[in-house]
């Protein structure tokens, strides 16, 4: 058994007493139970998380309703008749925030993945699982969920009622309601979501005029069913046994990671005595931080891997201690150093920020968003691939030899409105002549054309290089292809 550790003081004065609580612990005196499977509950595994106020979760709001803002809203901005954010499958582009992207441009996209990941793990090392808590779309989808549940059939212990007790007249009605509030929700993220791929307000006329493809209802229907079993029925198993980051989270800790801890030496051995006697520890066993736990878990049991770091247990806690008259902080976000700082010191302090690993990952996220940026600012406003035309390697005439060329602009800016076009060899030693228009219009995102270049015969080699120069206002890009002859 692992040698437990101490964070503070009983909030009678006592210190606690490492040996003794070895001693205790050997003699089974403190109710140490060794979990097995997180999930598994009284019954037949289902819970019934209550619903709490405190500071997480006012943090919590905070941090999540800007994001469900966010998410619902930002398929619908345009800028200039742009959206805000579009990955435009049809037209091969991607909209982002006022600059478009071509398809080719998707390292600037890993580049933004690069830099999310960097921060995620920033989060981890530094602050556990916040990430999983505070911001991932499963549990703010599942916070809301359990809130419309709560609208509909009352908190968890007349929820916890109607299940025992079985459903009829106002109770299935409160049921149905229920199901068609999250039927609803998880409509309306699928469409949203969509958004991001497909126009939003073409998505909408082709739904509700039913021109839609049946692709895109199977999709939509797909999403809303995903998100209605992700959030409304099956929630915590995601983070447990489906969530891939949830499995190497772990190795990402060290030992200054903040994390959702109950204070053991504090808080044991639990009494259900209110006046803190002697010989018992700060919890009176009450359960509310597992019966508000999102997850199901006694966090006193030690740090769990189903624990998302929500907080929820610290409010739940918090107001207990409070309502005792009691320090608040019996479950808390502390650090192993702190918990092993507290056996020898009275205030273990804050943790050091300054670790190489946070520092690591804070800066391949700063490099790596500078870099995008960079990419953003320098990129060509205009993609333009230059082929050989099929079939034909070169046309002779009595003085010439010619080759088609076909050239594929995309234009990815509406203020170029015109490319001047010309050519020369490479070593600048032969003489080409471009037939053709000299000067390209750009009216449309994209533009195809065909142009010949020619050359006297006498000056041939068999095959060269050839450079064609694409110019406008402050804009040369130069293009290179090849030139060949009998
Ligand atoms: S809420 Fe606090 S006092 Fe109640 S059981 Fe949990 S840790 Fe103990
Ligand atoms: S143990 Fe506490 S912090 Fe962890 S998931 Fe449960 S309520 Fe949230």
């Amino acid at each position: 058994m692992p040698a437990p550790i101490y964070l503070h003081r009983y909030s009678n004065g006592r210190i606690p007493d490492s040996g003794r609580a070895m001693q205790q612990i050997s003699k089974g005196d403190i109710p140490l139970r060794e979990i097995t499977d997180p999930t598994s509950l009284p019954g037949d595994g289902k819970f019934y998380v209550r619903l709490v106020e405190g500071f997480y979760q006012n943090l919590r709001r905070l941090i999540s309703w800007p994001l469900i803002v966010g998410f619902f809203a930002l398929a619908w901005i345009r800028i200039e008749g742009q959206p805000l954010i579009l990955f435009d499958f049809a037209s091969h582009r991607i909209f982002l925030f006022g600059s478009q992207l071509s398809w080719y441009e998707l390292p600037i996209l890993a580049g933004l993945m690069i830099a999310g990941a960097g921060l995620l793990f920033f989060m981890a090392v530094g602050w556990g699982r916040i990430w999983c808590g505070f911001a991932c779309p499963q549990s703010i989808w599942t916070w809301i969920f359990i809130r419309l549940e709560q609208l509909t059939e009352g908190r968890a212990a007349q929820r916890a009622k109607y299940d025992r007790e079985g459903l009829g007249g106002i109770r299935l009605i409160r049921r149905v309601s229920k199901h068609l509030l999250w039927a609803s929700v998880s409509l309306l993220t699928a469409v949203s979501f969509s958004g991001y791929f497909v126009p939003v307000e073409h998505l909408l006329q082709a739904l509700f005029t039913l021109n839609a493809s049946p692709f895109t209802y199977g999709w939509i229907i797909i999403m809303a069913l995903l998100t209605y079993l992700n959030a409304g029925l099956i929630r915590e198993k995601v983070c447990l046994h489906m969530c891939p980051y949830s499995r190497f989270q772990g190795v990402m800790f060290d030992r200054d990671t903040l994390t959702v801890t109950y204070d053991q030496a504090r808080g044991e051995p639990r009494s259900h005595l209110r006046g803190s006697p002697e010989n018992s520890g700060d919890c009176i066993d009450c359960h509310i931080c597992v019966q508000v736990c999102p997850t199901g878990i006694d966090i006193r049991n030690g740090l769990q891997s189903a624990c998302i770091d929500c907080g929820a247990c610290i409010d739940a806690c918090d107001q207990v201690m409070s309502k005792l008259g009691r320090a608040r902080g019996l479950i808390e976000f502390y650090s192993e150093t702190q918990l092993a700082k507290a056996m020898t010191e009275p205030q273990p302090g804050p943790v050091s920020l300054l670790r190489p690993r946070l520092i690591g990952y804070l800066a391949i996220t700063v490099v790596t968003l500078f870099g995008v940026a960079y990419s953003l600012n320098h990129r060509s406003p205009v993609l333009i691939e230059i082929a050989k035309e099929r079939g034909q390697l070169y046309q002779v005439t009595d003085e010439e030899v010619c080759n088609t060329y076909l050239l594929e602009l995309e234009r990815f800016s509406d203020t170029l409105k015109q490319l001047n076009v010309s050519v020369q060899s490479q070593d600048s030693t032969n003489r080409f002549r471009l037939v053709g228009k000299p000067l390209i219009e750009l009216s449309g995102d994209q533009t195809n054309t065909i142009y010949q270049v020619c050359t006297p015969k006498q000056e041939l080699s068999q095959r060269q290089k050839i450079r064609f120069i694409f110019t406008s206002e402050n804009l040369q890009i130069d293009k290179i292809s090849r030139f060949l002859a009998p």
